[in-house]
């Protein structure tokens, strides 16, 4: 019976900690850097930090329309 005690209040422990997860990272915004190093793939050795940025991607327009400018800006650099 404890057992079963135990689980529900992990699960619900988890879940709590999911939504939290999930709203702070749609209120907040990676700054300009960050989202550079991970759209290029420049921040492979944080794998966190680029399913964070992913995540957000998926649910942020304005984010989305900013991939397009980093990429043609690196296209540029590349270029010179
Ligand atoms: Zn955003």
């Amino acid at each position: 019976m404890l057992v079963i005690l135990v689980l529900l209040v992990i699960i619900i422990f988890v879940s709590v900690l999911n939504i939290l997860s999930e709203i702070l990272s749609k209120s907040k915004c990676p700054d300009a850097s960050t989202l550079k190093r991970v759209v290029l793939g420049r921040a492979r050795n944080s794998p966190g930090l680029v399913s964070s940025v992913q995540k957000h991607l998926g649910r942020c327009e304005k984010c989305r329309s900013k991939i397009d400018g980093i990429v043609n800006g690196a296209k540029n650099e590349m270029e010179i």
